[in-house]
């Protein structure tokens, strides 16, 4: 857990983007655009990896075993950001629905999860 705070907020780390608040992870992005990063679980002690955004709930929240059925989604839809504040988990569905609100350019809403932070998209 602490190698992988260090890597999300150290080294790589993040840069803080053009509108003040997203922190976006520097690592490099897969075919996808999500940084991965790969890690060592500390139960099985097999190596595997994950999104940026996915570590960056699990050290938020001190846990590693996030529920895998759940997205983490964007809110700001920056897909390098790694704020926890901006990262919702939810079911899949919901996440589609926010493709909706980028393509109107505006948020319908996903109650009871939180609403999209267009306005911090860049
Ligand atoms: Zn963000
Ligand atoms: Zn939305």
């Amino acid at each position: 857990m602490d190698a992988m705070r260090h890597r999300l907020y150290v080294c790589p780390g993040y840069v803080l983007a053009a509108n003040g608040i997203c922190q976006l992870f520097q690592g490099c992005a897969g075919p996808n655009g999500y940084m991965r990063l790969s890690y060592r679980h500390p139960v099985s002690g097999q190596v595997t990896s994950t999104t940026a955004h996915r570590a960056a709930v699990m050290v938020a929240r001190g846990c590693l075993g996030l529920p895998p059925h759940l997205d983490a989604s964007h809110l700001c839809h920056n897909k390098a950001c790694i704020l926890p504040t901006h990262i919702s988990l939810e079911p899949r569905e919901v996440n589609c629905q926010r493709r909706g609100c980028i393509t109107a350019g505006q948020c319908f809403g996903h109650a009871p999860f939180p609403d999209c932070l267009l306005h911090l998209k860049i």
